[in-house]
């Protein structure tokens, strides 16, 4: 509107200019004319009045007034007209003031009707504007406020960020006359007649932060509660699992004595419910101990192949107890030797391969070590052919204390606390487990674990022999074992034919010259025996055979077998007996390995034990005289180290210490460091310790170890154990 209005002015001026400059000159003729006319009408030549000129004289006058009246007339005119003109601007004008002020009459009640509390400051801050809201908070009346510095007083206040649009944003906790109320203000410049001013708009958010806080808070006590249930669990577990630990050690005790066939059938039940109370008890420590996040993991070098097959050994009686097959393969690709966790991925694998065996009631399980999509990561696949899970109870088997199917759970027996357990220890590595299942077709739980090289150098394990020109045929019932004996030999070089039985041998046998037969002795003594006679021509020919059946070796070798391998068969086994001749005289690596392990007991050694609770002392006690040592009991550690000071001032210092951790008084740790002070001090033999605990964490392994102690013995203790643990502390103690 100014602009069009001084667009218009110059072009006024003009026109009244001229309007003007036309009056002027026609005035000035006007005023000429009627002075001429009247002039010579009065001045005549003849010097007299001449009523002619007169006449013209008036009526020049006349015609001038007439003239000027015209003019007037028509100024009135425009001037009417302009001011009609004007009356419609003033009126328009008029609206328009009248709709701005009703604008701003509504702008400014809609602000002061704002549940958000609005204030607006000068560069000196001082208050210009304050919507009700604001003298609501401040509990003041607007009068009071403008003009004034005021500030609500605040009680804390939290960051403040700027946006890109430079709006400052902050949260502030201020005291106000209803009590303290959370304010979450945005704070902007805004620009006014008087200046540069800052807008500040408050939004109350206190419901909002009382129901965060109050969320968190329950959030935290129920947090607390967990753990504190966790710890309450993991220490009532600890201590029923000792006195169990005494029940069980008893039994083993009692099966030594003279019992009748009655009595013994009552041992066996003691002692089977006692294991599966022991295993219930630790599988409910495990997962407390995850719960509360105490779960340690370590990272020691470990090889794979070792790692799977001596599980594969350990389930192998079980799993033979049920008529079913288990073997392994792991992929060559992998690196021999990992880094990672190795105790507790046996956890998985056990429990993993332990539920595939409960669940299969034919054919068999297959566990399989292959390489994932990216580098370190191994995918460790446990399969069986047993009853599967229906996919809608896939996802449910994870959680704690669900199991598929409640009735088969109740036949089969277990907490539901495995897979549970299972996914939180290979989550905490990292990792991930799923299965994949279909009812009465089996199942495949998958875990894949990072598991990085360890070290820059990857030697192999042994030697694969180049099979290039073997044309190999095995004979088995079961297609799991063959198949992954098959894959082995495969990747050597071999062509392999894998077939279910001696008829079929028959007809196989004679299509081709075979350079090898793998006989599974599962097939039967009298059928391996006849598949061996058919295969008399094949220059190499292997019984594979269950470590139970090695009775059937004379009539095996008999039969015409030229070397023997047992299941569940170890790669390195494998590829030694087509490496080195398959003699029977020359047993199968495996077996050699498994003979090299095995603890030998170091006989007649006089023995500190340091255990404060009774049973225990007297389990171990008796464990120890069986095994032909001579024990020396000591109730806590402040009496061990006693013990031990005044065996070696006699010169008859104690060959080995088993020190329990926990005692009263002076702990396991203590009285080691203090052992293994006096012998920095005063020199001498080093006296092998080995601890004596309930629980195997890492922490506590870590512990043992850096207080000076040589071994690591978890109760329950057994005869194998206990001597293992010895013969191993005594290496160990040489090392060191
Ligand atoms: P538990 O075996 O002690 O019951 P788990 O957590 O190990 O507890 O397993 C939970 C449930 O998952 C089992 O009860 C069973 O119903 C199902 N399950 C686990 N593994 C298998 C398997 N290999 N085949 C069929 N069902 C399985």
């Amino acid at each position: 509107m100014r602009q069009r209005a001084t667009l218009k002015k110059p072009a006024i001026v003009v026109r009244r200019l001229i309007s003007l400059i036309v009056r002027a000159v026609v005035i000035t003729s006007m005023a000429f004319g009627i002075a001429f006319g009247f002039l010579s009408g009065t001045m005549g030549d003849r010097g007299s009045y001449d009523p002619y000129m007169f006449a013209i004289g008036v009526s020049a006058l006349f015609g001038g007034a007439c003239g000027a009246i015209g003019l007037l007339l028509s100024r009135i005119y425009r001037m009417k007209k302009e001011l009609r003109h004007l009356e419609t601007r003033l009126d328009e004008a008029a609206d328009r003031n009248w709709q701005i002020k009703e604008a701003e009459e509504r702008a400014k009640s809609f602000f002061e009707a704002q549940d958000d509390v609005i204030v607006r400051r000068d560069g000196g801050g001082a208050v210009t504007y304050v919507n009700d809201a604001f003298c609501t908070l401040a509990g003041q009346g607007r009068g009071s406020l403008l003009a004034t510095s005021f500030t609500l007083p605040v009680l804390e206040c939290s960051d403040t960020t700027t946006r890109a649009d430079g709006t400052r944003a902050y949260d502030q906790k201020i005291a106000s006359p209803c009590g303290p109320r959370w304010i979450a203000w945005r704070e902007v410049a805004v620009r006014s007649e008087a200046g540069t001013e800052t807008q500040s708009v408050g939004r109350d958010i206190t419901d909002r932060i009382e129901a965060e806080r109050a969320l968190a808070e329950a959030r935290d006590q129920a947090e607390m509660a967990n753990l504190a249930k966790s710890r309450f669990l993991a220490m009532v577990s600890h201590e029923i699992r000792t006195p169990l630990n005494g029940i069980l050690g008893m039994a083993d005790l009692l099966r030594d004595t003279p019992l009748s066939a009655e009595q013994t059938t009552y041992l066996n039940a003691v002692k089977n419910s006692g294991d599966t109370l022991l295993a219930l008890i630790d599988e409910i420590l495990d997962f407390s101990k995850i719960e509360a996040g105490r779960l340690g993991f370590a990272a020691q070098p470990f090889e794979l192949a070792a790692f799977v097959e001596e599980a594969i050994e350990l389930l192998g009686p079980r799993t033979q107890a049920k008529g079913l097959e288990i073997c392994c393969y792991v992929d060559e690709r992998l690196p021999a030797r990992v880094v990672g966790d190795a105790a507790r991925l046996r956890q998985v694998l056990f429990n993993l391969a332990g539920n595939a065996i409960k669940f299969t009631e034919e054919g068999g399980v297959s566990i399989m070590l292959e390489p994932a999509a990216t580098p370190d990561l191994v995918t460790i696949a446990v399969r069986d052919t047993g009853i599967g899970i229906s996919p809608e109870d896939q996802a449910r088997v994870f959680f704690e204390f669900e199991q598929a199917d409640g009735g088969a759970a109740r036949k089969f027996g277990g907490t539901g606390l495995g897979l549970a357990i299972s996914k939180r220890i290979v989550e905490s590595m990292g990792g991930t487990i799923d299965v994949e299942s279909a009812p009465g077709k089996g199942s495949t739980f998958r875990v894949t674990v990072p598991l990085p090289r360890a070290g820059d150098a990857d030697e192999p394990q042994f030697a694969a022999p180049d099979l290039s020109a073997q044309n190999i045929l095995i004979v088995a019932p079961g297609a799991i074992e063959a198949s992954l004996l098959a894959r082995h030999l495969q990747g050597w070089g071999a062509r392999t034919q894998v077939i279910p039985g001696e008829k079929a041998a028959a007809a196989v046998l004679s299509e081709q010259p075979w350079t090898t037969v793998l006989v599974d002795q599962a097939l039967g003594t009298p059928a391996s025996e006849t598949v061996a006679r058919m295969a008399a021509s094949v220059p190499r020919r292997i019984v594979l055979l269950a470590p139970a059946m090695r009775g059937e070796l004379a009539a095996l070798r008999a039969a015409g077998f030229s070397g023997y391998l047992i299941k569940p068969v170890r790669a390195v086994s494998l590829a030694a007996r087509f490496a080195d001749g398959d003699a029977f005289d020359s047993a199968p690596a495996d077996e050699l390995v498994a003979d090299d392990k095995a603890a030998r007991p170091a006989a007649g050694l006089s023995i500190l034990v340091a255990e404060d609770n009774d049973i225990n002392a007297l389990l171990i006690h008796a464990l120890l005289v069986k095994l032909g040592h001579r024990p020396t009991m000591a109730g806590n550690g402040t009496a061990a180290v006693d013990s031990w000071v005044a065996a070696r001032a006699e010169g008859m210092p104690y060959d080995r210490v088993l020190m329990d951790l926990h005692m009263p008084g002076m702990d396991g740790l203590e009285a080691t460091r203090r052992i293994r002070a006096l012998e920095a001090e005063q020199g001498g033999r080093r006296t092998p310790i080995v601890a004596l605990t309930a629980n195997a964490s890492a922490e506590d392994r870590d512990a043992c170890l850096d207080a000076g102690m040589d071994g690591f013995l978890v109760k329950p203790l057994d005869r194998k154990r206990l001597a293992a643990a010895l013969a191993a502390a005594d290496k160990a103690a040489l090392a060191a």
